[in-house]
């Protein structure tokens, strides 16, 4: 029997606005899609949190016994500035600014993606398809809509009509927008579109002369428009009807609206059962995002080096950090919250490792099976992820209890108990297991602490020449030795 028939999950689908009870469409089977990222830069840290979000979720149902095929893409075709139907293409941009093929910018910054992702300890998705490998499917698609008549053709590029939509399906149904209002808020750039109605966005775009990411197409040499890809690999892979779709929050409008709208244009239904949006990092109260500047990069945050945190942490710190916060609640990433999570991490750590080294008892003072629901039952309500590190920490004050007599458990709790905290602080929160002397500082400080050691041995020894040049090499190398009446401590300059 799997472990998912015990469980009833609740997800808030951002189309109800509700929470929802996870019925797979086919039982035993899980189809989960996110918005992957788009390769014309380093991906900073906010798209690291969006990204964890999806791992651990993808993490729980796999733990579940779920079979989960989670599609996640490769925006490699380029989308243009701004995300808007005009300007240029953000590769291609970024290839003429460094005089490269706009596929090596791909290729560099899709490596780069993947190398965060390792060292954030994420699994890999089951099919990682990217945009430029769907043309054809894209083209498909688009030749659909137009003989559904929900997409016209001017000078080579092709639009959506959104007005002509709305009148049979409602657009804005996901992001919650009235048209109306829509056409209120947009300001009409004279003469630089060719679309019957600001609304309406591209399903494919005419290449200019200058243009280098471009395909052969019925309407012109050109390419996709943004939110085309996403219906046509989702779909391909998992189908006119999945499961989970997911994105960061931003996502929601346009791009997941005109998701929505494409598939009912084209096959008449929304392909999406349950809806998931995960909010933004923060940093410095904004949002942390590329275009405006308000952004750290991993590398950054794992070595120090930046001038916004104090110091570098080890990347479980940083995951522990985001999964102390709900995936659907807005997360500022300050210096302060990082400390105070390494703390609490190295806790969970400690708790852990003793693991091992606990006696089972005769009998158990601790309900066991109760805890290890708890765990569960804060997973299964929309993957609560604080409200399960509580109760893990719950049982690491229980591992302490138990090693100072104060509490006991029988060889099968104790079992119980190991094997739970394994399962969710490493398979299902994604952790690795550290302790706090992996950390660079604190290993000077154990290697100072011997030689400390050392050089008393040597006093006690009389050996005084030998004492003498251990201060003075550490001196040398700006480690002072001072000597109190509570024994040696150590400063460094
Ligand atoms: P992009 O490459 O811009 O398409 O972004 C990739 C993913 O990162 C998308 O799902 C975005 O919603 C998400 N994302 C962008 N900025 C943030 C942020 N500050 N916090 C969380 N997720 C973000
Ligand atoms: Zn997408």
């Amino acid at each position: 029997m799997q472990l998912y028939q015990d469980q009833t999950i609740q997800i808030y689908n951002s189309l109800s606005g509700k929470k929802e009870i996870l019925k797979p469409i086919e039982t035993g089977y899980v189809g989960m899609y996110v918005c992957g990222p788009t390769v014309y830069s380093n991906v900073h840290l906010g798209n690291v949190r969006t990204f964890m979000s999806f791992d651990m979720i993808f993490r729980y149902l796999k733990h579940l016994g779920y079979k989960v095929r989670y599609v996640r893409n490769i925006t490699d075709a380029g989308h243009l500035e701004n995300d808007a139907d005009v300007g240029e293409d953000k590769i291609t941009k970024k290839a003429r600014l460094e005089a490269i093929e706009p596929m090596e910018i791909v290729q560099r910054y899709t490596v780069d993606f993947h190398n965060v992702l390792n060292t954030f300890n994420f699994l890999p998705p089951s099919i990682e398809p990217t945009a430029t490998g769907h043309i054809i499917e894209q083209i498909n698609l688009i030749q659909t809509i137009i003989k559904n008549d929900f997409g016209y053709e001017i000078n080579g590029s092709v639009y959506f009509d959104v007005h002509k939509y709305n009148q049979t399906n409602d657009y804005g149904i996901l992001s919650k927008r009235k048209l109306e209002d829509l056409i209120h808020n947009t300001r009409e750039l004279d003469g630089q579109s060719d679309k019957r109605n600001p609304q309406d966005f591209a399903l494919w775009k005419r290449a200019e002369p200058t243009h280098i990411m471009r395909w052969p197409s019925p309407w012109s040499d050109g390419f996709p428009g943004w939110h085309l890809e996403c219906t046509a690999m989702s779909t391909k892979y998992l189908g006119d009807f999945f499961d989970i779709h997911g994105g960061g929050m931003d996502l929601k409008f346009p791009h997941h609206e005109c998701e929505i709208a494409q598939n009912k244009a084209a096959k008449g239904q929304d392909p999406v059962k349950y809806w998931m949006h995960a909010n933004m990092l923060e940093l410095n109260g904004a949002r942390m995002s590329k275009s405006t500047g308000n952004y750290i990069n991993p590398a950054e945050l794992l070595s120090g080096e930046n001038d916004i945190m104090s110091k570098g942490y080890n990347p479980s710190v940083i995951r522990f950090f985001m999964m102390q916060a709900s995936y659907r609640s807005v997360l500022d990433l300050t210096d302060a919250g990082l400390e105070a999570s390494e703390k609490g991490f190295y806790r969970l750590m400690d708790a852990i490792n003793g693991l091992d080294d606990l006696k089972a008892g005769t009998t158990s003072t601790f309900n066991v099976s109760e805890w290890k629901q708890k765990c569960y039952d804060a997973m299964n309500d929309d993957f609560n992820t604080p409200i399960l590190i509580a109760h893990l920490f719950e049982s690491g004050k229980l591992v302490n209890q138990i090693k100072d007599n104060n509490a006991s458990l029988t060889s099968e709790d104790l079992e119980v108990l190991k094997q739970t905290m394994n399962a969710f602080t490493f398979d299902i929160l994604g952790l690795e297991n550290a302790t706090k002397s992996d950390t660079g500082t604190d290993k000077l400080s154990e290697a100072v602490e011997l030689l400390i050691q050392l050089r008393q041995d040597a006093r006690a020894n009389k050996d005084f020449a030998m004492s003498d040049k251990i201060r003075n090499e550490l001196a040398a190398k700006g480690i002072q030795l001072n000597d109190g009446k509570d024994g040696t401590t150590f400063s460094t300059n």
